[in-house]
């Protein structure tokens, strides 16, 4: 490609409406702009890089026995209503009237499209395992859409679903994806990590996310320094290890602790650490009100608690809930005589002699002991997950880190092929649900966390297997008619070679045209100026390392192949 066709409207000047650094890039190297909040159009190198991206996804896709389909953006409601979430989506769905009053939305994934052509189109356990994806627009109305292409309204998603006869079927499925989506950011030229995950409105009882690591990631992650366990914040498990007090146990005593509510007030007050603090929070799930005990350092994991009641909803519970369980303002709540259900983080096991709520206004109760003051119904894992927390798995401890979420992948069940009569006829004739899966990508927040993961000061720094070119021929003087000659001789022949080039051939100053060079990324970097020409050499440049090296003209092509092989590793051809 000549850069003289291309339009690539770099721009010098940080956006302002930039917040990270994947964003300000994108904008600056003149892959995106923008169109209205979280909508974007990819110019000519975004979407060379979106391709790349795209073409690694289809070829994992492929191997792992995917076949590719389209469906349609618009999506009639009847099929949202059928599985229930045309009322639980909210107003991430954006819904939509034909000319006739007929109801569509825009799809922010396509389950219900997808069980529907299975209910259609799969008669019998003959046709299955099925797993079928696409590349496709998609549109969630997100309240806050930010970061440019990383949480956009519209944006583009590689989605996959499973279908399989049983179990066992559903899990070889699962565990296909899971190989071949670490294989896709592998290739990708990301550093990641798969996590266990909460499955969030898709559904279903078990999930992974694979998580880009970035610090400027919205989401973070617990990953053991030991063995193998990661998973994100919500779904975060603690490890128990219940550490025996030897301490004496003493007599309650009630003290007054007058409008001192929080645990650092309360801590101050008495002078004791909050570790001798219990804190009790109570919840609301519509179905039943709870009394949740963590340690005064430690924090309620909503989540946690949540999926341990088996609750689909649950609500801290307010002031006026509060008075009537209590009989005590908020501040004041303790397990002592509180007539609830009670459920205490393992934490709890074995602390003797700590500080609790008295269920009475400015009180508290010191000294206060399981067993012999009150009764824990349920000890179980309820609290945040932190540094340094030990592991659910092994006697290591978890470390805490950001990322960026570019893939998740769930095993969805029955649930939508149940709600909408998915069935297939197994060997004996009889009709069984289809289990399925699914199995989302997001090509350019995939694109954002490369940018984010892989950019320096001067610009982005693209792995080469999804850099849009592979070679920047710089000529560094168009007006030189020798250096312009060799460039262009480079050129024809590292395209002949079927590496993609990009030739500078614009009439700028070097300056211009080296400033460009690093902000776009190009892995490797060809000089061509008078100074070396003369000894029969141009510059190599390795944009990642900033390494320079002197190459004889007739070596170039080689030197290049060999590079851009190396770098793009074993058994992926440079065409
Ligand atoms: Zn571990």
């Amino acid at each position: 490609m000549r850069y003289y066709q291309l339009l690539l409207p770099t721009l010098r000047e940080e956006p302002a409406e930039a917040e990270v650094e994947s964003h300000k890039l994108m904008l600056r190297a003149g892959m995106i702009r923008k169109v209205a909040a979280g909508i974007y159009t990819f110019l000519p190198l975004g979407v060379r890089v979106m391709h790349k991206v795209e073409r690694i996804i289809r070829e994992e896709m492929n191997r792992a026995g995917a076949q590719e389909v389209l469906m349609s953006c618009v999506l009639p409601a009847d099929l949202w209503k059928e599985s229930g979430r045309w009322e639980q989506y909210g107003r991430e769905l954006l819904r939509i009237k034909d000319r006739h009053e007929r109801e569509y939305c825009l799809g922010p994934t396509h389950e219900e499209m997808i069980t529907d052509i299975a209910r259609r189109e799969i008669r019998s356990y003959r046709q299955l395992p099925v797993n079928l994806y696409q590349i496709q627009t998609k549109f969630r109305d997100e309240v806050r859409p930010r970061f440019g292409v990383m949480r956009a309204r519209e944006f583009i998603m590689k989605d996959a679903y499973s279908f399989d006869a049983d179990e066992e079927g559903a899990q070889k499925s699962y565990w296909q994806m899971f190989d071949a989506y670490a294989m896709i950011f592998r290739r990708s030229g990301l550093r990641f990590r798969a996590v266990e995950a909460d499955t969030g409105l898709i559904g279903g009882s078990f999930s992974h996310e694979f998580m880009v690591l970035a610090d400027t990631g919205e989401d973070v992650v617990a990953s053991c320094g030991e063995c193998d366990y990661a998973a994100n914040l919500e779904r975060a498990e603690v490890g128990r290890v219940v550490e025996e007090a030897d301490e004496e146990i003493k007599g309650l005593e009630r003290v007054d602790t007058p409008a001192q509510k929080s645990v650092e007030e309360v801590t101050e007050f008495l002078n004791v650490s909050p570790q001798r603090l219990v804190k009790t929070i109570i919840f609301d799930t519509g179905k039943e009100v709870i009394a949740a005990l963590v340690r005064g350092d430690h924090e309620i994991n909503e989540s946690k608690l949540r999926r341990h009641l088996g609750a689909l909803q649950m609500q801290m519970a307010g002031d006026e809930l509060i008075a009537d369980v209590t009989h005590a303002p908020k501040g004041f709540a303790g397990p002592v005589g509180l007539d609830l259900k009670i459920i205490a983080d393992y934490a709890l096991e074995g602390m003797r002699n700590f500080v609790t709520g008295a269920n009475e206004p400015d009180t508290h109760l010191i000294n206060v002991n399981l067993e012999r003051d009150f009764q824990v119904d349920e000890f179980t894992d309820i609290r945040l997950a932190k540094e340094g927390d030990p592991c659910p798995r092994c006697p290591g401890r978890l470390q805490m880190f950001r990322g960026i979420a570019v893939g998740q992948i769930f095993r969805l069940g029955t649930k939508y092929s149940e709600a909408m009569g998915a069935t297939y006829l197994d060997p004996q004739g009889r009709e069984k649900p289809l289990i399925m899966g699914c199995y989302g990508i997001g090509v350019g927040r995939t694109v954002a966390a490369a940018i984010e993961q892989n950019h320096d000061e001067n610009g982005i720094i693209f792995p080469i297997s999804i850099a849009p070119f592979h070679v920047l021929i710089l000529p560094v003087n168009n007006k030189d008619a020798q250096i312009m000659r060799a460039a262009e001789d480079i050129y024809t022949l590292l395209q002949e070679k079927g590496v993609e080039v990009l030739l500078d051939d614009r009439d700028e100053r070097p300056g211009v045209k080296f400033k460009d060079a690093d902000l776009i990324g190009i892995p490797l970097r060809l000089t061509v100026g008078e100074k070396n020409l003369k000894k029969g050499k141009v510059e190599m440049k390795i944009r990642r390392s900033g390494e320079v090296v002197l190459v004889e003209l007739e070596g170039v092509p080689e030197v290049a192949m060999r590079m851009i092989s190396e770098q793009l590793g074993d058994g992926v051809s440079v065409s």
